[in-house]
């Protein structure tokens, strides 16, 4: 049987910084379409909310997701180029637009987790704040993380587990689609109740791997004799046509294949319940 998570990062719900970038590029290659474009965009900016999309496409197909949302605290530096694609366009998880899109997608059989900030690998602090944060949102406890740029070292899963959470989904590529060292089944590094849950297809890797359908079928194929599950993993902003084309379609044909293959969708949540009903 195949089994199948979604899962999305909520890296960022607006675009900032990207306007520059983008018609930088197109200025380049003289695409004055592609400037014209950002510009119009410019007057709208609700390109990277990308929620009501995945509420919609998902419902068509009568499943729910996992949505784990970053609440980014590093700071600003001038002097430090790299700081700045993380510490720019960042979001709010206070802010009252985010609070309610938790509030409803928690409501309505979403699950939402802790997309764990750029340090908070390394930092019990930070882990441990932003799941309190996030728990006082929803109500109620929050079991899962996926840390921001699959950042992780060899205190990541303890420091997590201490944190109080059940369950992560960092384990992955961040350059190809596929399983990441061959682990496809969840695991239990701590061998306790904590378990690594590895996700398989991130939209960026598919969008760029040739062959993308056959590679895909490979992996479902795999995910099936292992008795795994597939985890999928698309960004929200991602879901703008204009700056990521082809993203959503690739996200509603892979719904496709999978329903066609019969398969059953999970959230995390509730696939981690089902792998541990036995220990509880
Ligand atoms: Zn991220």
């Amino acid at each position: 049987m195949l089994r199948v998570a979604l899962t999305h990062d909520v890296d960022r719900v607006r675009k900032s910084h990207q306007y520059i970038t983008r018609i930088g590029r197109s200025l380049v290659k003289l695409n004055l379409k592609g400037v014209v474009e950002q510009l119009l965009d410019l007057t709208i900016n609700d390109q990277y909310w990308g929620f009501d999309e995945i509420i919609k496409i998902e419902s068509d197909f009568g499943v729910k997701s996992t949505c784990f949302f970053l609440n980014e605290s590093i700071g600003l530096n001038l002097l430090k180029p790299s700081s700045w694609k993380l510490a720019l366009g960042r979001y709010k998880i206070t802010e009252k637009r985010i609070v309610n899109i938790i509030k409803w997608l928690d409501a309505n059989g979403w699950e939402i987790g802790v997309h764990g900030s750029y340090f908070s690998y390394n930092s019990s602090k930070l882990l441990v704040n932003e799941k309190k944060t996030l728990e006082e949102i929803v109500g109620h406890e929050i079991i899962g993380i996926r840390q921001h740029y699959i950042n992780m070292n060899d205190s990541t899963w303890k420091l997590q587990f201490n944190a109080g959470f059940k369950y992560d989904s960092t384990w992955g590529l961040g350059d190809e689609i596929g399983y990441r060292g061959n682990r496809i089944k969840p695991f239990t590094p701590l061998n306790n109740s904590y378990y690594v849950i590895p996700f398989a297809v991130m939209d960026s890797c598919f969008a760029s791997t040739l062959n993308k359908w056959e590679k895909l079928q490979m992996i479902i194929d795999q995910t099936i004799e292992k008795d795994s599950i597939l985890v999928i993993n698309w960004h929200t902003n991602n879901y703008s046509e204009l700056d990521f084309p082809e993203y959503k379609n690739n996200y509603i044909k892979i719904i496709e294949r999978c329903v066609s293959m019969g398969a059953v969708f999970y959230t995390l949540k509730d696939y981690y319940k089902e792998i541990t009903k036995d220990e509880q």
